[in-house]
């Protein structure tokens, strides 16, 4: 048994306590949804549901991949629920977002990887939130053929596909994707449509050097990618990876200084960040600049 590293005073929990949270909450459990927020254990749900910015999961709650950094659980999924995209719009509605994240488990049972679920979803909240802009965090839909197009075709505000971690630890971490798969994924959203913000993300703390994440940074720079988001891989329980280390406050703040002199329009790195953390206040900044 590897011993647990001590969480340093930067990474900060607070309990969620709040009325917005307990709104939120109301309106997630009423309306049967699964989010990420509580699926992966997420440190910030208490500051983003008191704000109600959540993020949705879709396509059932059991995932068909393992990796060893997330808390979602591994099986065989139940087949897709065709009341769901109506629901997840309703819901989107009621909490009046301005900004929705919509992820999912990973579908490898379905032939299309669940592409046509997640355009379905895309165009349900367009009609019943019209004012919310959309992101998807989307599947690498490996072996899927083209079923990456139909996602795309739905047209989000934002298209967001993470790395998660540098290409030589995939196979500990990810096992089952492929990097190069999911870097030329990102750039297939911007040749098909380049009017889409593309974005990607990476967990540090994972044992990584900073020469590999500048590898990644240009990597997703040479398929275009627009955003990108960098944060402190946490272990949801012991039977998951290891903490390497804590990076510190310091080494974000300088990955982010990396980051935007290679291009990228919006860049998030901090201790806390994840893939969806305040995605819609940057969103709307770029948005107002
Ligand atoms: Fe949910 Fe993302 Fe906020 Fe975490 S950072 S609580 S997953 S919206
Ligand atoms: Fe978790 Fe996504 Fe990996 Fe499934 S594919 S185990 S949901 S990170």
């Amino acid at each position: 048994d590897t011993p647990v590293l001590r969480k340093p005073e930067w990474i900060r929990v607070k309990a969620p306590v709040s009325q917005g949270y307990a709104d939120t909450r109301a309106i997630v459990k009423d309306r049967n949804l699964v989010t990420v927020c509580e699926e992966a254990g997420c440190p910030n749900i208490g500051e983003c549901w008191q704000q109600k910015h959540a993020t949705m999961m879709i396509m059932g709650d059991t995932c068909t991949r393992a990796c060893s950094f997330c808390n979602v659980k591994t099986g065989r999924p139940d087949a897709l629920d065709a009341t769901e995209p109506d629901r997840v719009a309703d819901a989107v509605a009621a909490m009046e977002l301005k900004h929705v994240v919509i992820t999912s488990v990973d579908r490898d049972d379905l032939t299309d990887g669940g592409a046509q679920h997640i355009a379905d979803t895309v165009t349900a909240i367009r009609s019943k939130a019209p004012g919310a802009t959309i992101e998807i965090l989307t599947p690498d839909f490996l072996r899927k053929g083209d079923a990456l197009n139909i996602a795309i075709d739905s047209k989000p505000d934002v298209f967001n596909h993470n790395l998660e971690t540098v290409p030589r630890l995939y196979l500990s971490i990810r096992p089952g994707a492929r990097y190069y798969h999911s870097v030329r994924l990102l750039e297939r959203v911007k040749e098909r449509d380049p009017s889409q913000f593309t974005k990607s993300g990476l967990m540090v703390g994972l044992g990584e050097s900073k020469e590999e994440v500048m590898q990644v940074m240009d990597d997703m720079r040479s398929a275009g990618v627009d955003f990108i988001t960098i944060g402190q891989y946490l272990q949801p329980t012991r039977k998951h990876a290891a903490v390497d280390r804590y990076v510190s406050p310091e080494e974000f703040a300088a990955y982010e200084t990396i980051a935007r002199a290679k291009g990228f329009l919006m860049v998030s790195s901090s201790p806390m960040t994840r893939s969806s953390y305040h995605a819609g206040d940057d969103f709307e900044k770029l948005r107002a600049a």
